[in-house]
């Protein structure tokens, strides 16, 4: 072993792991400073912080649908508060997410007992998997039924009949204000070459996933616990092997010419009503950077 687990990076990683019993294989993510810049740059109320939060580890964790280069997106949509939540992620590893605010948040002990439903309301998860042109875009959708995210995921994978997971988030700020989240899924792969029987198999899938449980919030946040550590903790009486880490950071796919594309194909009388003191600004919902054109560099859209 050349390896020293305890010198890799404890933060903004997907560590993909196996557990020995057959069939059983997981991924742990932790987010520090990606998720934190996320949030810092919008200025949403804590309990839709939080939401993002959670929502952006645990899209990190099911991006292991992306086969090849691509883009994984977790979208919530609805009739509450919080219209509309995304968070994506490219195979490259690049992180972001946003979350649409119309109106007043209900009171806090109706958003602690099921931020979704008071949140969200009623309305829908989907999942898109988008790996470029070549290959045909997946989407899953299923209705908001829970009261967390995790129970809204975890309806939709009852639904699927070729994939059995189990999933657990948190998100929080530590001591500094600094926003963290962790999560940690489990994934039973479907049954090939029966080496053990069907009862062993069973039996350690409800094992792992009880073990799984029993994972605390501090464990999935501390820094100081090195997730490969922290998997050992849990998974040790079955035995864990874990694989290569993969890196996150926060990264925004907009630009000023993907502005100008998005206003140049609006109508021209469109676009000058949306003038202000001489100039059109288009701000990203994902980072909140605005991209600002004056009027020449309207006019110019339209020249051909
Ligand atoms: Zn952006």
């Amino acid at each position: 072993m050349t390896e020293h687990p305890g010198n890799r990076p404890r933060d903004d990683i997907v560590l993909p792991f196996q557990i020995k019993a057959p069939g059983l294989r997981g991924r742990l993510v932790r987010l520090g400073h990606s998720v934190d810049t996320i949030l810092t740059r919008h200025d949403y109320p804590l309990p839709v912080a939080a939401l993002l939060a959670e929502a952006l580890a645990l899209s990190a964790t099911l991006s292991a649908a992306l086969k090849y280069e691509g883009i994984f997106t977790l979208q919530l949509k609805g009739d509450g508060p919080v219209r509309m939540l995304v968070a994506d992620v490219t195979s490259a590893g690049a992180i972001r997410g946003y979350a649409e605010l119309s109106g007043e948040l209900p009171a806090e002990d109706e958003v602690a007992a099921s931020p979704v439903r008071s949140l969200v309301g009623k309305g829908y998860l989907a999942f898109t998997v988008d790996q470029g042109e070549h290959t045909e875009r997946y989407q899953g959708i299923v209705e908001l039924t829970g009261d967390s995210l995790t129970e809204c995921i975890d309806h939709y994978f009852r639904q699927s009949e070729q994939f059995s997971a189990a999933l657990q988030v948190t998100a929080g700020r530590n001591e500094a204000g600094r926003w963290r989240a962790g999560a940690l899924m489990l994934q039973r792969l479907p049954d090939q070459e029966a080496i053990v029987s069907r009862e062993e198999r069973d039996e350690a899938w409800r094992r792992s996933v009880i073990l799984m449980g029993s994972v605390t919030a501090s464990e999935l946040l501390d820094p100081a616990l090195a997730p490969a550590e922290l998997l050992f903790r849990l998974f040790h009486e079955d035995g864990v092997r874990v694989y290569d880490q993969h890196a996150l950071a926060f990264g925004c796919r907009c630009s000023r010419e993907r502005a100008a594309r998005i206003l140049s194909s609006l109508p021209r009388v469109e676009v000058e009503e949306l003038m202000v003191d001489g100039k059109v600004e288009v701000t990203c919902q994902f980072c909140n950077e605005t991209h600002g054109f004056n009027r020449d560099e309207i006019a110019g859209f339209y020249e051909t």
